[in-house]
């Protein structure tokens, strides 16, 4: 562990904190314990299949792999959901959410959730003949991704009693208009809210999202619409964060507002909370590699990626 936080590439900035935070970092039960090595392959194998854009072989394959390693893990339920959407720019596309649900008899329900997709336009890269490129998302989607299939990794058989949970995987989160209406992203959630399979009592509590929770020395941030839809739980996971080790990756401190799945959730009843890299020190919001052909395993940091992990899974447990 301690080798690993010291040696986690070009990125340490002569950092003893990352260090520091390896060595106190620990999990609330003994075996939930997530591993980076598990986290950084769970991201490698979605990023072999290529870009996992709508409608591509990539993206189908994607979801299976989410659905067999679900299964593999004995989730104990896994159910698709399909859904025509249509993106801003008129084509349509069937959606298709994944729902895993661990102990899924239990009322007291925590929903964790990711998107699967890729962004079919790196239109944030800096080089303009790059924006009609898909992006690779190894940190925008699969990073996510892999923080919920080590969840079922290390809870798929066995979760305490009184608590379920569900890992959702939604589609068709990044073919949105930039600068466009914000209805024109998270079209997969849009769909999963209309018919979610709850009822009042097993209704989860609350929600977290994950993305874009890979990057090098990622700081997370108080993310704006989540402390206004969900404050307690923000003040909560940053609070188990601290206690698990990692105040130095979740800082307590407000962030900027994000469009992202967690706002259609809320919406819906579900206060979600977003655990996304929003205030990066070199751009000030995303990750360098965001919407660029440069989101690849270069960008992915082994340790950032257990910190959140085991902040997430130490959250759900307490
Ligand atoms: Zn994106």
């Amino acid at each position: 562990m301690l080798a690993c936080a010291g040696c986690s590439g070009a990125a340490v900035r002569g950092n003893a904190g990352a260090t520091e935070a390896a060595e106190a970092s620990q999990a609330f039960s003994d075996n939930a314990v997530a591993d980076a090595d598990s986290l950084y392959a769970f991201v490698e194998r979605q990023v072999e299949l290529g870009p996992r854009c709508p409608g591509s072989e990539a993206h189908r394959e994607c979801g299976s792999l989410i659905v067999n390693t679900l299964k593999g893990y004995g989730v104990d339920s896994v159910a698709v959901q399909r859904a025509w959407v249509t993106t801003f720019e008129g084509k349509r596309y069937e959606a298709c959410n994944i729902l895993g649900s661990i102990n899924p008899g239990c009322d007291r329900r925590v929903l964790l959730v990711a998107h699967y997709d890729t962004r079919p336009w790196a239109d944030n890269d800096p080089d303009e003949a790059m924006h009609t490129r898909a992006v690779t998302g190894a940190n925008d989607g699969a990073s996510g991704v892999a923080v919920l299939l080590e969840t079922a990794r290390l809870l798929g058989r066995d979760v305490p009693g009184n608590v379920g949970i569900d890992l959702l995987f939604v589609d068709m989160e990044d073919s949105g208009e930039n600068g466009g209406d914000e209805d024109s992203w998270c079209l997969g959630t849009q769909e999963w809210v209309k018919a979610m399979p709850y009822t009042l009592t097993n209704r989860p509590k609350y929600g977290i999202l994950l993305d874009m929770v890979g990057g090098h020395d990622a700081r997370f941030y108080r993310e704006y619409f989540s402390e206004q839809g969900a404050a307690a739980h923000v003040d909560r996971i940053w609070a188990v964060a601290r206690e698990s080790g990692y105040g130095d990756r979740f800082v307590n401190r407000r962030g900027g507002g994000v469009v992202d799945d967690h706002l259609f959730i809320t919406r819906a009843g579900i206060p979600c909370v977003d655990i996304i890299e929003c205030v990066n020190e070199h751009t000030g919001s995303f990750n360098p590699t965001w919407h660029t052909v440069s989101d690849t395993m270069d960008g992915i940091d082994r340790n950032t990626l257990k910190a959140v992990a085991q902040t997430v899974i130490n959250a759900v447990l307490q």
